[in-house]
């Protein structure tokens, strides 16, 4: 299918950007790789009016660690995190999770800003943010917030984000030695969204672990914390951690809901291997 018409502006600065979504009211659709967007407006599921281009305004992009946290511009494109000198040494859950982001030629465009603004319930990097317990840089009419991950995500593709509001950054604290973390997802083929996954951290003291955060994405509208689950491993115990587990995930397209939490308890008993350094 073809998209229906559209006009096509390249904004110069933030402030532009912001400024073309106002003018059009909610008619216009910021453009970053267009690996999600360009998909919706082929198949009619979105149809607006104007795209605006954020791919050249200049500071959206790049990887920088100060002051014990990474930051990540909004523009920064998954290969860019996946060959990174510094996500691999400041944010090791970024580096686990991106190479299962859909295929090499996606990963070549695609954004960590795209895939937050869509927050597809399956997708990898909110899950990972909410993991990191991270935060993200919004800009709008009224002028710049910070929103925590747990806040940012609403609902089913729905976020903090307001229509003339541009997503700029995110930030998290940086690995330190203490730092434990583990993914794990099943997919029908490497590549796909995930039917089922789990990003983790924790913090490491002697054979202990603290504050465990275990999020699941693909059992819900939104990443999923398994609280209970995380109380019980931290306490020592992955049987008790796997009985524990507090979903509820329903049917989809890729499996019922009583399918996707057998996978979670499977993913949860890998992950907690690696948060205990046994794989
Ligand atoms: C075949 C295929 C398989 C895929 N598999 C996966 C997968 O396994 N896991 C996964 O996570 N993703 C997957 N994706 C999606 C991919 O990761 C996209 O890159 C990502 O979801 C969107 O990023 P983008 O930069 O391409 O955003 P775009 O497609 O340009 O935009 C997506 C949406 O976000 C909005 N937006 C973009 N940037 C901003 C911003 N800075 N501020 C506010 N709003 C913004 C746009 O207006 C649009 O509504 C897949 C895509 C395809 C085509």
């Amino acid at each position: 299918m073809k998209p229906a018409p559209f006009a096509y502006a390249k904004a110069r600065s933030l402030d532009h950007a912001i400024a073309l979504l106002g003018e059009h009211r909610g008619e216009a659709k910021l453009l970053a790789g267009g690996q999600s967007l360009i998909a919706t407006l082929n198949m009619r599921l979105s149809s607006p009016s104007l795209l605006v281009d954020i791919n050249g305004i200049p500071g959206l992009d790049g990887v920088s660690v100060k002051n014990g946290m990474v930051e990540i511009g909004a523009l920064t494109r998954h290969v860019t995190l996946e060959r990174s000198a510094e996500i691999a040494e400041h944010a090791p859950l970024i580096a686990l999770a991106v190479p299962h982001i859909a295929h090499p030629a996606i990963r070549n465009r695609g954004t960590i800003g795209g895939s937050l603004a869509y927050a597809d319930p399956a997708a990898e990097l909110p899950a990972c943010l909410v993991a990191l317990d991270g935060e993200v840089d919004i800009a709008g009419p009224q002028g710049k917030q910070t929103v925590k991950a747990n806040d940012f995500f609403k609902g089913l593709f729905d976020t903090a984000l307001g229509p003339h509001d541009v997503l700029t950054a995110v930030r998290f604290p940086a690995a330190t030695a203490g730092t434990r973390v583990g993914f794990a997802e099943l997919a029908r083929r490497h590549g796909d969204y995930a039917m089922v996954g789990l990003a983790a951290a924790a913090k490491q003291n002697g054979k202990d672990l603290s504050d465990v955060r275990l999020v699941f994405f693909g059992v819900g509208e939104t990443p999923v914390r398994a609280r209970k689950a995380e109380a019980a491993l931290a306490s020592g115990s992955i049987d008790a951690a796997v009985a524990a587990l507090d979903l509820d995930p329903g049917d989809d397209i890729q499996a019922t809901g009583a399918v996707k939490k057998h996978l979670a308890g499977v993913l949860l008993r890998r992950v907690a291997a690696q948060l205990a350094g046994e794989s």
